[in-house]
């Protein structure tokens, strides 16, 4: 039952995403067409700067569709028991590049014995992905990205992920997560709501802390495997 139900919320969201994705495709389609036009009727000008729009609308529809295909793809769901600082290291370590570019250092803290949690490892590393990504991207001036985990009680382990970035509002705070939602020129805002759909599946709660010109912090937590 518990598999059936978890199926049905992701067709549910699949379902509601169909008719945005179509608006949000429309709109990089659009403005293609419309410089593909000029294109022809301007052969004598200098168009570099056409190829450069739509190169840079091209990519959009690539993320877009991109996020939303990990979401649609029908996974084999493998819950394992597992340790999920391994995750975040993995996860650390495949952005490390992106990071170095921007200055970015990612620091790690791991508390001692930590307890083990019941958890799809590769939907989980995409949430880390997702928050890490958003963390590095509102620090272009480089800095400190640290992550703490730790047993926060007999039932969670919390994986807190603090950035001196931008910041949000609070009014902002709560539209976190909705689809589509972003203030990136090029963002998709989906990260999010693939991130808390995912650890809403998991039984898990996100919390957001956040200050405007300090930072953000977002603490994910999961449930302990119990025995
Ligand atoms: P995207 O990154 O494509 O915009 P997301 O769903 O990942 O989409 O994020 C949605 C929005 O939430 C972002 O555009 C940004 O406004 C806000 N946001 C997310 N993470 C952070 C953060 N760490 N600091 C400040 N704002 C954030
Ligand atoms: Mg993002």
């Amino acid at each position: 039952l518990e598999e059936q139900l978890r199926k049905s919320d992701t067709l549910n969201v699949v379902g509601e995403l169909a008719a945005g994705i179509a608006h949000e495709i429309r709109n990089p389609m659009t403005s293609l067409k419309g410089f593909i036009q000029l294109l022809e009727d301007s052969i004598k000008t200098d168009y570099s700067m056409y190829f450069n729009v739509i190169t840079s609308e091209l990519s959009r529809i690539e993320s877009i569709i991109t996020e939303f295909l990990i979401l649609a793809r029908p996974q084999a769901i493998e819950y394992l028991k597992i340790d999920i600082s391994k995750v975040m290291s993995d996860t650390i370590d495949l952005l490390s590049a992106q990071a170095i570019l921007v200055n970015v250092q990612i620091e790690l803290q791991v508390e001692q014995s930590l307890p083990l949690i019941f958890c799809e490892p590769n939907q989980l590393k995409q949430v880390f992905i997702n928050v890490l990504k958003n963390a590095i991207e509102v620090m272009p001036n480089g800095g400190k990205v640290n992550v703490h985990i730790y047993q926060k009680d007999a039932e969670y382990v919390t994986v807190s992920i603090k950035d001196r970035g931008t910041g949000i509002s609070e009014d902002k705070i709560k539209r976190l997560g909705q689809p589509f939602y972003t203030t990136k020129e090029r963002g998709t805002g989906l990260g999010l709501m693939v991130s808390y759909k995912i650890i809403e599946e998991h039984r898990g709660i996100v919390e957001v802390e956040s200050e405007e010109g300090v930072g953000t912090t977002f603490h994910i937590s999961l449930p302990i495997y119990q025995q």
